[in-house]
């Protein structure tokens, strides 16, 4: 069993963490927020005064934090994270960042001989608590298999998609066309309410036909159609409007930076932006419905 540093214990990281403690693993954790911290040192893990502190010693290091700057100013700079890790340890690198902060970092890491891969995940918190998260990874073949024995405590499915920073282009791939879905179902359902319909017989068609995708299937965002959906608890838990505005900024910059056309992820990217300014940033992405809804 391995000694693991693990950073960022928020919805997703708390989880994760929690799943590799329960292989058998010891941990060193850290995050800013010292109740987060106590999630996993009531389950055993011991808390580190800094994050300088979790990677002493350790055989790999797991982050999971919100965004490009955060992990950009955890490990870059002169107190920056990777002037503590050893050279030959594995950084698993999960949060959800821009492409090119991803292959900057894994650059840096790979001046100081850290085997870094970036393996942001997709599955929500669902899929972290039950062990059974998808990492899309970005990194060389060796580092994957070097990953492999952890990410499968936390995963289930785990793909290769490139070198460094390719598992961010993927993900970020996915989380638009997500948005994309979430806001064109949620279209539908009102269109089909205010025509009449019942939301969960409509939902029960489109789930059947060819309209159907994974929020008719696993995520509806109507209330009270599917009783574990976010949508079903006031748009509480889940993946944030915030969130998800982060992501389509990150696809928006991608198809920047390759003279790409995204008019649909750009008009999703709208969507979100108007209802994330109208107080609704922390509630669930699927309440992009009520800027449908009568
Ligand atoms: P979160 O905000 O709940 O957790 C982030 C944690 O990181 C917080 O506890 C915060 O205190 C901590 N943190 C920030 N900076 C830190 C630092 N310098 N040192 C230590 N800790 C620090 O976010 P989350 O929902 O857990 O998401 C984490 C990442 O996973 C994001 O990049 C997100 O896009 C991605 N993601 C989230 C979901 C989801 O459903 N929530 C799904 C897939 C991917």
């Amino acid at each position: 069993m391995s000694h693991i540093a693990f950073i960022g214990l928020g919805h997703m990281g708390a989880p994760m963490a929690l799943n590799l403690l329960k292989a058998g693993h010891t941990l060193s954790v850290f995050d800013l927020v010292p109740s987060a911290v106590k999630t996993l040192t009531d389950a055993g893990a011991s808390a580190a005064e800094s994050a300088q502190a979790a990677v002493k010693g350790v055989d790999a290091v797991v982050t999971m934090l919100p965004a490009s700057k955060h992990v950009e100013g955890l490990y870059l700079g002169e107190t920056g994270l990777l002037q503590h890790i050893a050279a030959g340890t594995l950084v698993m690198e999960c949060s959800t960042i821009a492409a090119v902060s991803a292959r900057k970092v894994a650059e840096a890491a790979a001046a100081k001989g850290v085997r870094m891969i970036d393996a942001p995940v997709s599955g929500g918190t669902g899929g972290a608590v039950a062990g059974t998260l998808t990492f899309i990874v970005g990194g060389t073949e060796a580092d994957l298999e070097a990953a492999m024995p952890y990410l499968e405590k936390m995963g289930k499915n785990i793909f290769h998609a490139g070198a460094a920073g390719a598992g961010q282009v993927a993900k970020i791939c996915n989380n638009m066309l997500l948005g994309i879905l979430m806001a064109g179902t949620s279209e539908a359902l009102a269109l089909g309410v205010a025509n009449g319909l019942d939301p969960k017989v409509l939902s029960d068609i489109i789930a059947k036909s060819s309209g159907r995708n994974w929020a008719t299937e696993l995520y509806n965002p109507w209330p009270g159609v599917m009783e574990n959906a976010p949508a079903s608890k006031s748009y509480s838990g889940g993946f944030g409007v915030d969130l998800m505005l982060k992501d389509l900024g990150l696809a928006a910059e991608s198809a920047l930076n390759t003279r790409s056309a995204t008019p649909l992820g750009e008009l999703a990217r709208n969507l979100y932006s108007i209802h994330s300014s109208q107080g609704n940033g922390g509630l669930d992405f699927s309440s992009i419905l009520n800027l449908y809804k009568k």
